[in-house]
């Protein structure tokens, strides 16, 4: 494979932009990231002409890869060529926000923003102003965005800022759990419960590998959270509307988040971000109650076009069925090749979320494995051996990943996600045929 073009844009790129990209994850491909030109359906196109099945979609908020079907595209077309936006309100974002509560059985009102940063900033303010306490549990090792409040690192209280330029004053606001880890939360309850404005996690982390939750997990934290007055926030920002379809994870979990977070796939591919929950906690945010909550470009009319076109379309054709289904074939081939070739490794995911995590130790036999990826069932032979938190995932070969499995993959053709962290999206405009050349890449790369 022939790299110049993106080796000189990189070059260039590196002289005006740090890093030479424009988000961290981008740089993480060695020695330098190949430059996209154009999408293709499932498939991605570099600015040297080589073409790559595209597994990173956007890192989550294509639900139809590269080929946005025709009402989605009409709608956005129509959006940017009327405006674009007027800063006053428009019928677009009511019919949004209708879709949205129709569909999440705990939204009642949403307040739209720009990124799933933007949305987790604002969750953690109005959690901490409806409940009059300062402090956010986090789990270790989640990703909720570039934000002061979760960008940490430690052990329950004792909890340091993970990047510099974050106060310590910040990061005491913020405890840490492993996820789980229904003990360790009961006891970060007794100590601090009284102090808890908010639990925030992922219902499936999504950003650190893919970690299923243990059976039963998300009720303690629902009832922890009831018993001390705390808040369950869920961020949904990767698994809304992708796992568990239109209900979102909460949907299939079968659990009430006192407040959502959205953002990637509800934007149907633009900047977006989201806020949902209970009226009376929602209705906090300014000019409704005193939180204040603003932006510019928020609720703007092309995103919320080809987010609500995007998703209505998923809600009137088989395009969840379509990504589940393929969801599976590639979670099930990839936990054969695993089987025979590298049983030590985890095969992890969900509905349109798949991940190998390189984890160390192999199970007695494979009779009875969780067969689409790890469910964390108890009576699983890999039980004892798969990722349950963040620590665990980390555990796994970072330089084979990296060094090795991650160019091996791209030098057949298979673009996955930058790092051994970050999941991987099938979409609706995935075939088959992606998913078979994307098997035997695997076969020749683990
Ligand atoms: C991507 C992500 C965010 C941050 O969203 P941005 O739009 O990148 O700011 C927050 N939480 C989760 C779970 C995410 O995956």
């Amino acid at each position: 494979m022939n790299h110049e073009q993106s080796r000189d844009l990189y070059d260039r790129a590196l002289s005006v932009m740090p890093g030479g990209v424009n988000s961290a994850v981008r740089a993480a491909i060695e020695p330098y990231p190949f430059f996209v030109e154009r999408g293709d359906g499932g498939h991605v196109i570099d600015a040297d002409g080589n073409r790559y099945v595209d597994w990173v979609m956007g890192l989550g908020p294509l639900l139809y890869g590269h080929d946005l079907p025709q009402p989605v595209e009409a709608a956005i077309q129509s959006h940017a060529s009327e405006g674009p936006m007027y800063g006053t309100p428009t019928e677009v974002e009511v019919e949004h926000a209708e879709f949205v509560t129709r569909h999440v059985p705990s939204v009642e009102m949403i307040r739209f923003v720009n990124s799933g940063t933007e949305a987790t900033v604002s969750a953690c303010r109005l959690a901490r102003a409806a409940t009059g306490r300062d402090k956010i549990v986090v789990m270790q090792g989640g990703y909720h965005g570039a934000q002061e409040s979760t960008l940490v690192e430690g052990d329950g209280d004792a909890v340091h800022p993970s990047s510099p330029g974050i106060p310590q004053a910040f990061a005491e606001q913020t405890l840490t759990l492993p996820f789980n880890d229904k003990e360790a939360a009961q006891t970060l309850f007794e100590e601090h419960g009284d102090d808890i404005a908010a639990v925030l996690t992922e219902p499936i982390l999504a950003n650190y590998g893919i970690v299923h939750p243990v059976e039963g997990y998300h009720e303690t934290l629902r009832d922890l959270c009831d018993d001390y007055g705390s808040l369950l926030v869920f961020d949904e920002v990767i698994t809304g509307f992708r796992v568990g379809g239109l209900q979102c994870a909460q949907g299939k979990f079968g659990i009430e988040p006192d407040l959502t977070t959205f953002g990637k796939l509800i934007g149907g591919g633009f900047p977006v971000g989201a806020i949902g929950g209970r009226a009376e906690l929602v209705e906090q945010f300014t000019p409704a109650g005193d939180v204040f909550q603003a932006g510019t470009f928020s609720g703007h009319p092309v995103t919320m076009a080809a987010g609500l076109e995007s998703l209505r379309y998923a809600a009137e054709n088989d395009v969840h069925d379509h990504i589940n289904d393929l969801g599976d074939r590639i979670r099930e081939g990839l936990t054969d090749i695993v089987a025979d070739q590298a049983p030590e490794y985890t095969v992890a995911g969900t509905d349109g979320i798949f991940k190998v995590l390189f984890s160390r130790t192999a199970p007695e036999t494979f009779d009875g494995h969780c067969e689409a990826g790890c469910r964390q069932r108890t009576d699983c032979p890999r039980f004892d051996h798969c990722p349950k938190n963040a620590a665990d995932v980390k555990a796994g070969e970072t330089d084979r990943w990296r060094r090795v499995f991650w160019p091996k993959m791209k030098d057949q053709g298979i673009f996955l996600a930058q790092n051994q962290f970050e999941a991987q999206f099938v979409t609706y405009a995935h075939t088959r045929e992606d998913v078979e050349e994307t098997l035997e890449a695997y076969k020749e790369a683990l």
